[in-house]
């Protein structure tokens, strides 16, 4: 059942007092934590068994918060007036005076930060009053949760409060750009696109780095990431017995043990929105593997298909670490 104003306003007081609360935005739920204290943040990192050098986002009301922690250039005002509330993050310089935990830029001098825009998220923002650092809230590697219910069911024991706002209508994580350089450098693909961005700074935006620097600069971009407990076969064309099949369009092969279909109609849209939660639903049946069935990328047409495809080789990447 979706929360109230009185949860939301008993969520902030938990955040206050150091707490860790689960709330949605409209990318995927978020595990925040006080991003002003080093407990809050080390308790985050602890619950997600997250390694310590992948750094968390923080999320602000406004712009002006943001700047108030870290250097917003034109860059990141231009994108940021265009993008926020929504589903951007921007890693910025922190400034000297900069009092956010340093856990949250895992000893970096950047700052990931993002203004939501789930109405629940902004309400709990303005409630709290503190800069809340929010990463994902699955466990390290897993499968990112889209609803509450995801959430209660990895970490549920271990959160003083999950806030319930129904299913994140995005449902993958936010684009992240990096603005401290001359070129912004994409390091997420996530909903807003590289030439979405491209169009507001009249530049072109490269579509991917490569994959080596992304790594290097954004170090949550692991090459396992998303992943099931099963392992995934991506392309499949055909599907077998002891397959379950996430399917994309029209035209679905036949013959796995179990099909969920993330777009009939082939809307890369409502395939974003599904993907976490149909993943997650085929993971828990008994079979060989998950196979996936193609889905298109194309940087003007299909530009959210990156964003999908992304996550999808990761899950299908097995954990070498
Ligand atoms: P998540 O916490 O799951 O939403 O993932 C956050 C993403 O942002 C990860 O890929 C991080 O590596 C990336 N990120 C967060 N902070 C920074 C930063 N200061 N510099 C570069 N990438 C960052
Ligand atoms: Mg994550």
């Amino acid at each position: 059942m979706k929360n109230t104003t009185s949860d939301i306003k008993h969520a902030a007081s938990l955040l206050k007092s150091g707490e860790l609360v689960a709330f949605p935005t409209e990318t995927v739920y978020g595990l925040g934590g006080n991003a002003l204290s080093d407990d809050a943040v080390a308790e985050i990192y602890a619950v997600k068994e997250r390694p310590q050098f992948n750094p968390l986002i923080v999320h602000v009301r406004s712009i002006e918060d943001a700047n108030h922690h870290a250097h917003c250039n034109t860059t990141a005002r231009m994108l940021a007036h265009h993008f926020w509330p929504g589903p951007l993050t921007l890693v910025l310089l922190r400034r000297p005076e900069c009092e956010l935990s340093y856990l949250v830029s895992a000893g970096m001098d950047t700052v990931a930060v993002r203004v939501p825009a789930h109405p629940m998220a902004q309400a709990l923002l303005h409630e709290a009053g503190i800069p809340i650092a929010a990463p994902s809230a699955n466990r390290s590697g897993r499968i990112s949760p889209t609803e509450a219910s995801h959430v209660q069911e990895e970490l549920g024991g271990r959160l003083a409060m999950i806030l319930d706002g129904g299913p994140c209508h995005v449902g993958i994580e936010s684009t992240v750009v990096d603005v401290t350089g001359e070129t912004p450098i994409i390091l997420r693909p996530g909903s807003i696109s590289a030439k979405q961005i491209g169009d507001v700074l009249h530049c072109k935006i490269p579509l991917l780095p490569n994959l080596s620097s992304s790594s290097m600069r954004s170090p949550g971009q692991l090459a396992s990431h998303y992943a099931p407990s099963h392992p995934v076969r991506l392309n499949a064309t055909h599907a077998a017995a002891d397959e379950a099949l996430l399917a994309f369009g029209e035209h679905v092969p036949t013959g796995a043990a179990y099909t969920l279909n993330i777009s009939k109609h082939g809307n890369l849209q409502e395939a974003a929105a599904n993907l976490f939660r149909m993943l997650r639903a085929l993971d828990t049946k008994d079979v060989r593997c998950i196979a996936v069935m193609p889905i298109p990328e194309d940087a003007d047409t299909h530009a959210l298909g990156i964003a999908i495809n992304d996550r999808l080789k990761r899950a299908a990447t097995p954990d070498t670490i």
